[in-house]
């Protein structure tokens, strides 16, 4: 029997593979590698960990039957994340390669593996069975997924909540159901082309339900109820900002299954992220 939790989180996991080198590799070039780490990873994966830190979270998901596949459960059991609803299917699990240069630069490879095997029917059914208050999902995954979240939203009056990452195009239907829609700048702009914030903010407002805009140093913008509201963020020395938007979006998912309105969940969430920028993770 499955127990309910307050946010479920449909989306990815991958093991990434980290591979430091002085210089990337030209085409058809070889270059030798100065160190490697792995560490599991995937959108849905980091966001339901930020999630689960503060509130009862699911992940709904898919892994492979390989070792790779037993280190991401492990790992995401001992964040808290209950991973009842992660499917186990045979071949390999979702893999991202990661080559990182001196610079800091770097370029990723996704091997999306067993994650193109979740599907709509599944994350029905565990959605069906779970009944959370907040359903995240993210673009990592078949979109067939996202649209089965958002429709089974929908169906039952729960928040969808949406991280468009990797940004694509998408219905304008279910762009309408995100509450909110939760973008990088970069990200917003795709969704909303404008000259400045401000009109940006309003453009994305008539799209969807509500939207929070994460502008890393500078912050956050929320979009809610015709408001526009600016949420600051303390400086920081800003160590590593990989995952921030993660941090970001699964914090803020929690507070509002909690029911805190979402300028307050924002700038709660935007505190909790800020504090793991200026965070060493080696
Ligand atoms: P990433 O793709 O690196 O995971 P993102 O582009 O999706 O991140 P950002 O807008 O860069 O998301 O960051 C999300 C949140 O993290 C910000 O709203 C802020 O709270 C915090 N943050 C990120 N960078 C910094 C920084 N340099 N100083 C302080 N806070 C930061």
């Amino acid at each position: 029997m499955n127990s309910s939790s307050r946010v479920a989180v449909v989306g990815t996991l991958n093991l990434d593979q980290v591979v430091h080198v002085e210089r990337l590799p030209a085409d058809g070039e070889t270059v030798l590698g100065l160190s490697q780490t792995e560490r599991p990873g995937g959108k849905g994966a980091n966001q339901a960990a930020a999630a689960a830190a503060i509130t009862s979270t699911s992940l709904i998901a898919a892994v492979g039957d390989d070792a790779a596949g037993t280190t991401m459960l492990e790992y995401q059991r001992a964040q808290g994340v209950d991973v009842e609803h992660v499917r186990r299917v045979t071949g390999l699990s979702g893999r991202a390669v990661i080559e990182v240069d001196a610079d800091g630069t770097n370029r990723i490879i996704v091997l999306s593996g067993a994650n193109a095997e979740l599907t709509a029917d599944h994350v029905t059914a565990s959605l069906d069975a779970l009944d959370p208050e907040v359903v995240l999902t993210q673009l990592e995954s078949p979109r067939e997924v996202t649209d089965a979240a958002a429709r089974w939203c929908r169906a039952h009056l729960r928040r969808f909540v949406l991280n468009p990452s990797p940004v694509a195009a998408l219905d304008d239907s279910i762009l309408a159901l995100a509450d909110p829609l939760v973008v990088n700048e970069i990200e917003a702009a795709y969704y909303g082309t404008a000259d400045d914030l401000e009109p940006l903010a309003q453009r994305l407002r008539s799209r969807c339900t509500s939207a929070v805009i994460t502008l890393g140093a500078e912050g956050v913008l929320v979009i809610d109820d015709g408001r526009v509201t600016r949420i600051n963020v303390r400086g920081v020395t800003a160590v590593d900002t990989t995952g921030a938007g993660d941090v970001f979006a699964g914090t803020l998912v929690a507070h509002l299954a909690a029911g805190i309105e979402l300028p307050e969940a924002a700038s709660l969430a935007a505190d909790t992220a800020t504090d793991f920028v200026s965070r060493s993770r080696n």
